[in-house]
């Protein structure tokens, strides 16, 4: 036992229009299940997670309920709250609903609705180092050589030894992510990702090692692979 919580902070209020498809991307069958049921499904099976905040797109909160909440009994969703117009507004309406609830220590893990290869063991190694640090953010190395650009030409080619893709889950305590979030949306800056509004106050973001299977599933080449690792950990027995 914990002398906190740790709560799950999901946001998937995005419209998934890179996916063409006439539903929302998150609700496509991922080996027989919705992607976005199967992301809940790891938080709901993982005895580290106290509870679950869901973030939809408004009109899709009766759908949700359900084809994926009710449809899957899952019991640790305590909230599903309408989504903003970023991603960022989303993830703020989820704090603003849990503020009451939680308390300045517990560690919210807020992770893309639309990874659903996310494991055990990750989530444990950001619980622990949320608990210590400013922040946790799982991470991968990249493998390709990156370039800035600008108007079609190279301006700089950044080491690649310090270059990290970042992923979710993104860990913090709900005190330090909820302080660095209203900071932002004051001064009106919006960073794609939580760990860059802690950065910005200068905040020490520590990395854990991620998986390169946890993919965000964002076209329709991304739910071929995710369907194909899915199968391989399955009989590897991580999940
Ligand atoms: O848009 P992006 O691919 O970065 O989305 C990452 C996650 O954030 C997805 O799960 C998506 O549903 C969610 N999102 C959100 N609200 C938005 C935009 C994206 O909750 N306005």
């Amino acid at each position: 036992m914990t002398p906190f919580k740790s709560i799950a902070l999901i946001p998937a209020a995005g419209m998934g229009k890179r996916m063409g498809a006439s539903i929302n991307k998150q609700y496509l069958q991922m080996n027989g299940m919705p992607i976005v049921a199967r992301t809940i499904s790891v938080f709901e099976q993982s005895p580290l997670i106290d509870a679950i905040y869901l973030v939809i797109p408004v009109e899709e909160i009766p759908y949700c309920q359900k084809h994926v909440v009710e449809a899957y009994g899952f019991k640790k969703i305590v909230a599903i709250i309408p989504g903003g117009k970023e991603r960022q507004n989303s993830v703020m309406n989820g704090l603003n609903a849990m503020r009451e609830h939680v308390s300045d220590d517990d560690v919210i893990l807020i992770h893309d609705g639309v990874r659903p290869l996310i494991t055990e063991h990750l989530l444990r190694d950001s619980i622990a180092m949320a608990a210590l640090y400013d922040g946790a953010l799982v991470a991968v190395p990249v493998k390709d050589t990156i370039k800035t650009v600008r108007d079609g030409v190279v301006c700089d080619t950044p080491p690649r030894e310090s270059l990290w893709q970042a992923q979710t889950p993104q860990s913090f305590r709900f005190g330090n992510i909820f302080t660095a979030h209203r900071a932002a949306e004051t001064d009106g800056f919006f960073g794609t990702d939580d760990a860059s509004l802690i950065e910005r106050s200068g905040g020490e973001v520590h990395i854990i090692r991620g998986d390169y299977r946890n993919i965000k599933i964002t076209t329709p080449e991304d739910l071929i692979l995710a369907e194909a690792f899915l199968s391989v950990m399955k009989r590897e027995d991580t999940r």
